[in-house]
């Protein structure tokens, strides 16, 4: 990511700078934490990386290809398979008609991942496995899951497209305390496994120490300090990062 402005127009008159300034490069393999207060700028910072607002200035690179310049659907169907999400709200980010062996194995089958449905079953089962859920539920509908097992099918349905990276904004934001640490838990395993990098936004500094390698704390649009998780527990530079562990009980 660099030099990386995105400006929302709210009206004619009116605009807002999202994001502004901003450079960072998240390595392979790392997990890198995005924090800050509402409306500081992660979740457009995330929509940028996919492609799914055009930058106003900047460039952003992913795998050495210029983001901006992906165009065409399956170029595009390329791209977007390589960087999946995961949402705040498990249940709205789920599909109500579709049950889990669909919500999970549809996206495989639009990606050609699968040649038959013996093949599809198979994979959805053994991703269910890996994100700790039982393959009896298969035929379940989400709705009929916990905010936490939803999360699971969400991070199992992000998985199924083997991406390489994934953005979780506020994925456990929406989660009881115990459960957070599950799924944060559950991503760490994951990466072990699946060699993925992770973009980890939250406006919670207190669980996203476990996760993040580098975290980077953004506060009105800007990036105002990036350096290794413990360094901005121990040693934050910034008043703005001061401010936001002074912050946690
Ligand atoms: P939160 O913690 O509440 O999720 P955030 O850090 O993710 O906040 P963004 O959602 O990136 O913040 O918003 C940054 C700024 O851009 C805010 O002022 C927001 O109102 C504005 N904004 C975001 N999306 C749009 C949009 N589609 N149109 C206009 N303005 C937007
Ligand atoms: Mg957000």
């Amino acid at each position: 990511v660099e030099r990386v402005k995105k400006i929302y127009k709210q009206s004619r008159s009116e605009q807002v700078v999202a994001v502004n300034d901003v450079s960072f490069t998240i390595k392979k393999g790392e997990t890198f934490g995005l924090v800050g207060e509402s409306g500081s700028g992660k979740s457009t910072t995330g929509k940028l990386l996919m492609g799914l607002e055009d930058i106003t200035d900047g460039k952003i690179t992913f795998m050495g290809h210029d983001v901006a310049a992906i165009k065409g659907r399956k170029d595009l169907l390329a791209f977007r398979k390589n960087i999946q999400m995961i949402f705040q709200d498990p249940y709205a980010s789920l599909n109500p008609r579709m049950t889990v062996k669909e919500i999970i194995g549809g996206p495989m089958r639009i990606h050609g991942l699968v040649k038959s449905q013996g093949e599809q079953d198979a994979a959805v089962y053994d991703l269910m496995e890996q994100v700790g859920l039982d393959p009896a539920y298969a035929n379940r509908y989400a709705r009929e899951f916990s905010g936490g097992q939803c999360q699971r099918v969400g991070i199992a349905r992000a998985l199924a497209l083997q991406p390489k990276l994934i953005i979780a904004d506020e994925a456990i934001s929406a989660l009881d305390v115990s459960i957070q640490a599950q799924i944060v838990n559950l991503l760490r395993e994951l990466k072990k496994t699946n060699d993925l990098t992770y973009l980890f936004i939250t406006h919670d500094l207190s669980m996203v120490k476990y996760i993040s390698d580098r975290i980077g704390v953004m506060s009105q649009g800007r990036l105002v300090e990036l350096a290794p998780a413990d360094e901005i527990y121990n040693n934050p530079l910034h008043d703005y990062t001061k401010s936001l562990l002074s912050a946690i009980p």
